[in-house]
């Protein structure tokens, strides 16, 4: 028996029993089969039951001691660097980032940033809209984009590992992967004191084939904490010939047939490096948002998912 089916059985056990003890203290006659069924009561048992069901109804799945630690996290961030003037205004606006157990969540990530203008304006859409992405960044591209970076995690973003030089991890020894990822961790510890928990490998290659390669990224995973991150879905955004509508109906289509995949739980592969994304990504929020989704980062999607967050484990979404 898996934890979270534990915690819906001792949930259940919990309704029932305080249904028992209502009808035990003389209220019984509100639970007779021709009174009325009282509307809170019934409901609740059925939405646990049905959070088995992928794509039906988002599974409430926000553990108390990781959420509490994660909203620690983020008014460190936001007081550090986000555009709070007052204790009072940096606690409003974690607030306003609190993950809802009853949405649909979808994480977009962009990678092989940052940039200056383009990853300014997905910040820019980000803060209007009070989402929060992903980026996955390249070592290389620290120094000089600072301020993108603070930005980021003022804004409740997250920031993953792109590697330094955006290589193919297939191509390196063990020890060159190793210092291709460490020293971008080491370079976003010592400049912002973040920890980042999710690696991207460029061009998706992360030893598919080659167990050699997928052993030795798993043991640096594992000793720094880290998960490896594909992607549910690709925008196609690095095709030439894939314009902003394209992007757009790629970042909004409920379903993809490449995947077999919805749009809940998701991970949305796009880039920081065009300006097509960038006005896709500005249509696709509010449309999303309209649709009753909600914007998290990878490591919250995987946080609240049944899956949980493992260091080591590979993950393309979050089931
Ligand atoms: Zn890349």
């Amino acid at each position: 028996m898996n934890r979270s089916t534990y915690k819906h059985m001792i949930l259940l056990i919990f309704v029932f029993g305080i249904m028992f003890l209502l009808a035990c203290g003389g209220k019984a006659a509100e639970n007779e089969p021709d009174a009325p069924v009282e509307e809170n009561a019934v409901p609740a048992v059925v939405s646990v039951e049905i959070t088995t069901e992928p794509f039906v109804t988002p599974a409430p799945l926000i553990h108390d001691e990781w959420y509490a630690d994660r909203n620690e996290a983020l008014i460190k961030y936001v007081r550090a660097y986000g555009s709070a003037q007052t204790e009072n205004d940096v606690l409003k606006q974690v607030s306003a980032m609190a993950i809802d157990p009853d949405k649909k969540r979808v994480a977009f990530t962009f990678d092989d940033g940052p940039r200056d203008e383009l990853t300014d304006a997905v910040l820019d859409i980000c803060e209007e809209y009070n989402v929060r992405v992903t980026f996955f960044i390249k070592g290389s591209y620290i120094a000089g984009h600072e301020a993108q970076l603070k930005r980021m995690l003022g804004l409740g973003c997250e920031i993953g590992n792109h590697t330094w030089d955006h290589v193919d991890i297939e191509t390196l020894t063990p020890e060159e992967m190793r210092q291709q990822i460490e020293s971008v961790n080491q370079q976003i510890e010592s400049l912002l004191d973040y920890h980042i928990q999710l690696f991207r490998p460029p061009y998706i290659r992360y030893g598919k084939n080659d167990p050699a390669v997928r052993d030795a990224l798993k043991e640096i995973m594992e000793r720094n904490g880290m998960a490896v991150v594909n992607h549910t879905r690709s925008s196609h955004d690095t095709y030439d010939n894939y314009t902003e509508d394209m992007i757009y109906e790629r970042c909004v289509a409920p379903y993809d047939e490449e995947s077999a995949h919805g749009l809940h739980n998701a991970i949305i592969l796009c880039h920081d490096k065009t300006m097509r994304t960038v006005n896709a990504f500005r249509r696709a929020v509010p449309e999303l948002q309209a649709q009753g989704f909600q914007f998290v980062t990878v490591s919250e999607l995987l946080y609240c998912s049944a899956d949980g967050f493992h260091p080591g484990w590979i993950y393309s979404k979050a089931d």
